[in-house]
């Protein structure tokens, strides 16, 4: 298990769930997503209307899906949650879009995922708010025409790009979510810890921000798991001493990298002098899937400069060879 990874695990679930913020006003960071937001929301209420279709995009673990929800409670609507993979066939769809109440949010996850035949269901809920449904089979089957009431569907995605375009014209409103700058994701461990009731310094605080790599479902787990140490080691506390030697316990180093960044770097460096190199060939040398570096490890190491991407593969930068303490490649 990555401790230093922004996908979610089983672990998380639990205690992810105490610490989500209910209302924009607990949603730390993110400030034009919340500028935007704000005035789209008090729009639709002043309108008595739902809220037009969002869209949420950026890497995992910055908070889409507790997004979601605060935008369901700031318009005072119910949320149902579900997923792109858990629906598989257009009588799913039609069960849940058939449940819903006026001005609802319906959420669903990894929306590129969904199967096109779904997407296609979705079209028409989307747009007129109705389900046409096949029903019977052969030449006794028809139409049917279902009318739905108004809902918002919330949409959030990893990869907008993997979205087909006719359903990414669809929603009204596209939010993308960046990583997190170091004094939102303090503010963000100092409020966990609160809610953990345990005692922080700003400074130990900050020192977990820096490692979480811009992410706050990292942020979090970290916090966890130095709160584990300060309970056993020291009075329970804690402080910078106490985080610093946690963090090193769990081999994340200051800049939130871990052995699988260390090892992808030095896989570049070492075997493919620093690039350019095929995304499917460092994926083959580190045994590794394409998909996972490109979604999971690269995005942060592009974000702090350490990658590039290049029409030719990927390169290591100066940074990465200086922070993995490896001597520039000369000019020549
Ligand atoms: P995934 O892509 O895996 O679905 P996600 O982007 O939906 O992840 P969330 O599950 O919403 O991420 O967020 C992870 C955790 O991070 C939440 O439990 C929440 O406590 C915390 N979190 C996320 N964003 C914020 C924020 N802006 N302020 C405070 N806490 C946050």
């Amino acid at each position: 298990e990555r401790v230093i990874s922004g996908e979610i695990s089983n672990f998380d679930e639990q205690f992810e769930l105490s610490l989500r913020p209910q209302n924009l006003a607990q949603y730390i960071g993110q400030q034009k997503v919340k500028d935007n937001l704000k005035i789209f929301i008090e729009a639709a209420k002043m309108r008595e209307e739902s809220l037009d279709h969002v869209l949420l995009y950026g890497p995992p673990g910055l908070g889409k899906t507790t997004l979601a929800a605060v935008i369901a409670n700031e318009m005072n609507v119910k949320i149902r949650m579900t997923s792109g993979p858990a629906i598989e066939r257009p009588g799913d769809l039609a069960a849940i879009v058939s449940s819903l109440e006026p001005g609802d949010v319906l959420f669903i996850d990894e929306i590129h995922r969904l199967p096109r035949a779904i997407e296609e269901v979705l079209y028409p809920a989307m747009e007129d708010f109705c389900l046409d449904i096949v029903v019977g089979k052969g030449p006794a089957a028809r139409s049917v025409r279902l009318d739905l009431p108004p809902f918002t569907l919330v949409g959030a995605t990893t990869r907008a790009g993997a979205l087909s375009a006719p359903l990414r014209d669809r929603f009204g409103v596209l939010l993308r979510l960046d990583y997190y700058d170091e004094l939102s994701l303090t503010e963000i461990v100092c409020r966990s810890a609160e809610l953990f009731e345990v005692k922080i310094d700003k400074i130990a605080a900050g020192e977990i921000a820096r490692r979480s790599r811009g992410t706050p479902r990292i942020a979090n787990r970290l916090l966890k798991r130095v709160r584990d140490y300060a309970q056993v080691i020291g009075d329970g506390d804690i402080t910078l001493e106490m985080a610093q030697a946690a963090l090193e316990l769990l081999q994340v180093d200051p800049l939130g990298l871990d052995h699988i960044d260390h090892k992808l770097i030095s896989t570049m460096i070492e075997r493919f002098r620093g690039g350019p190199v095929g995304l499917d060939t460092i994926a083959a040398s580190i045994g590794e899937e394409s998909m996972t570096i490109e979604d999971v490890y690269e995005p942060y190491l592009m974000q702090i400069g350490f990658v590039q991407r290049t029409p030719r593969g990927r390169l290591a930068t100066a940074l990465a060879y200086e922070h993995f303490g490896y001597p520039l490649p000369s000019q020549t």
